[in-house]
């Protein structure tokens, strides 16, 4: 037997709207030996994601949804503990997909599991801006957002993971960028310390209004990351030639009829000017992680990349962070310390 003992949040039933605290269940688990090939792994950081939502839902996706009494998704940065592997040794530093628990056992080919290439940063930064959501960030706005010196881009949930980065990036091309996100508070981080030109407060009433006078040559890119109401206000603004990523809609993902949802495709549809939109997930270019991993380390390291992170500490934690992340009470990405180092 083990010496470690696993905690880990299973999804006890599928949410109905908002997740609620019985939705999800803490168990106990014991761990197994180690077979060959196979390594023991100390769960360090849990990134929490708005795409986890979804995953809770028996719909058709792009993802799997996790099964009832299966262990909710979650990407972690981990130490190996034990190893039967000669690709790990005990004490390497690795992001997999380990899920919200505190211990796992990963065969050492796991898909999108790698070792943490120690660039002098904080590790958790490697679930960030060096990581998932940083890649999500790049690939979106370089591939399909294709930013061009003098364009205006538009980014939604802008103090957050995804779009704190999308912004900083868009400023590095030379691109005039206005945020949008929700409260003061935020907008004013987005503009004084990520240097975004402008930032539109869409609680504040005034969202269609705001974002005309922030933008009075329309609008060449929205990256996409809410939905609703903040694309309704975005479509009426768009120029001939927009390009629209479609990173997520997090406004809609505690919706009970995800079937009479309008998405952003539906939306976008009816603007003056109809632009090129794509829906893309981040492992598109999986191929180009590691490089891309090692830019985005590197513009932390220099701080050409800044980010704000919302901690919590242990893994009941994870819950009430997880559900308040998915109604803006989150500032920033999204960790929870599930052990420190
Ligand atoms: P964030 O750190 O931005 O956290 C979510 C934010 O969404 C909240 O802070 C809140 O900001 C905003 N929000 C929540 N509810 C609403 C609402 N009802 N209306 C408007 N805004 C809302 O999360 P991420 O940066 O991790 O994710 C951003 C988006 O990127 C999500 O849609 C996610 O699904 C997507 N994503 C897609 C990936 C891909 O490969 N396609 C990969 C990773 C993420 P505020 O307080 O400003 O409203």
């Amino acid at each position: 037997m083990s010496q470690y003992v696993n905690r880990a949040v299973v999804l006890a039933k599928r949410p109905n709207g908002e997740p609620q605290n019985d939705d999800f269940r803490i168990e106990e688990q014991p761990l197994v030996p180690l077979a060959e090939g196979e390594i023991l792994v100390r769960t360090v950081w849990l990134s929490l994601d708005p795409y986890m939502r979804p995953r809770m839902n028996d719909m058709k996706s792009y993802a799997a949804p996790t099964p009832i009494g299966g262990t909710m998704t979650g990407e972690v940065v981990g130490e190996v503990m034990e190893s039967r592997s000669t690709k790990y040794s005990v004490g390497d530093r690795i992001t997999a997909y380990g899920g919200w628990q505190e211990y796992f056992i990963k065969p050492d080919d796991a898909p999108m599991m790698y070792k943490i290439q120690d660039m002098g940063i904080p590790l958790q930064a490697y679930l960030g801006a060096a990581g998932m959501t940083g890649r999500t960030a790049y690939f979106g706005l370089t591939e399909i957002g294709k930013p061009q010196q003098g364009d205006t881009l538009v980014v939604s949930a802008a103090s957050g993971a995804v779009g704190g980065i999308v912004g900083q990036l868009g400023k590095m091309y030379g691109c005039k960028v206005i945020g949008i996100a929700g409260g003061s508070e935020k907008c004013q981080f987005v503009v004084d310390e990520l240097g975004f030109d402008a930032c539109v407060d869409y609680k504040a009433g005034n969202l269609e209004k705001d974002l005309q006078q922030a933008c009075p040559n329309g609008i060449d890119i929205y990256f996409e990351n809410v939905g609703g109401d903040v694309t309704r206000a975005v479509a009426k603004l768009l120029n001939s030639g927009a390009r629209v990523p479609i990173c997520g809609y997090v406004s809609n993902y505690n919706d009970t009829d995800l079937s009479k949802v309008q998405t952003p495709q539906d939306i976008l549809a009816t603007s003056p000017n109809p632009p090129t939109a794509r829906f893309f997930v981040q492992t598109e270019w999986q191929d180009q992680h590691q490089q891309t991993t090692q830019k985005l380390a590197q513009w932390v390291k220099d701080g050409q990349l800044v980010y704000r992170e919302s901690i919590v500490e242990g893994i009941e934690q994870s819950i009430p962070a997880f559900q308040g992340m998915l109604k803006g009470k989150n500032f920033g990405k999204q960790l929870v310390s599930i052990s420190p180092e």
